[in-house]
C-alpha cells in the first residue's frame, strides 16, 4: 500500500497568475479532451484504461465535459510534489486544464498519481462556475482543504482524490480481465476491443 507521504505529494495547485495556452478560439467539439504527447504517460493511461473501471469512468466523465486536459511530464521546484492540476485558462465555452506529473517514478506509482490528478480534473469538470483562480479556490475550499499557502500560490487536497488514486491502483494490480482499450493511430478516442 502506498505510503501517506505519496498522497501528500500529489496535490492540486492553484496558479495565482492564469497563463493563456492559446490565443486563437478553439472549437472544443473537434478535440479529444485528454491529451498527452508523453510515451510514458500514454502507457500509464492505456494500462489504467485497460485494467481499472474507476479510471475509465474518470476518463468518460472528462470526455463529456467542457474541459481540454493536457497531461505532461514535469519537474517541480518542491521535492514534496509528484503531480498537480491547474486551471490554465477558461475562455467562453471551453476550459483548459494542465496536469503535470513527475514521471521519473515506477509505473504503479504513476498510475496512482495520474488517477489522483484526473479526479481533481473531474472535480473541476463538475463545477462549471470554476473558471478562474478565485472560483477554483472557492471550489477546493468547499470540497477539500488547504495543504500549503504562500504569497505566490496555494495548494489544496481532497479526500476523493486520495481515495480514487488508491482505488485505481488496486484495480490495476488485481486486474484479471480480458478487455483491452487501444488508441486509434490517428489520435482518435480510446476504443475497447477483445484482448488476448
Ligand atoms: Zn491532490
Amino acid at each position: 500500500m502506498p505510503s501517506r507521504s505519496l498522497w501528500s505529494r500529489a496535490v492540486i495547485a492553484l496558479a495565482m497568475a492564469l497563463v493563456p495556452l492559446f490565443s486563437n478560439q478553439v472549437c472544443a467539439d473537434d478535440l479529444e479532451r485528454i491529451r498527452t504527447e508523453s510515451d510514458v504517460l500514454n502507457t500509464v493511461m492505456a494500462t489504467a484504461l485497460e485494467r481499472s473501471v474507476t479510471f475509465r469512468s474518470l476518463v468518460e466523465r472528462i470526455e463529456r465535459s467542457d474541459l481540454i486536459v493536457y497531461v505532461t511530464c514535469s519537474h517541480f521546484e518542491s521535492v514534496t510534489l509528484a503531480g498537480r492540476t491547474l486551471l490554465a485558462t477558461a475562455p467562453p465555452g471551453v476550459r483548459y486544464v494542465r496536469v503535470q506529473i513527475l514521471c521519473q517514478q515506477p509505473q504503479r506509482a504513476l498510475v496512482t498519481i495520474v488517477a489522483h490528478e484526473l479526479q481533481h480534473v473531474v472535480e473541476i469538470a463538475s463545477t462549471p462556475e470554476a473558471v478562474d483562480d478565485r472560483s477554483v479556490r472557492r471550489l477546493f475550499s468547499a470540497i477539500g482543504f488547504s495543504t500549503c499557502q504562500s504569497p505566490r500560490s496555494e495548494q489544496f487536497e481532497t479526500r476523493a482524490a486520495w481515495d480514487t488514486g488508491e482505488r485505481v491502483r488496486r484495480e490495476v494490480v488485481h486486474y484479471r480481465g480480458t478487455n483491452v482499450l487501444v488508441r486509434r493511430p490517428e489520435g482518435g478516442r480510446w476504443q475497447r476491443k477483445s484482448g488476448d
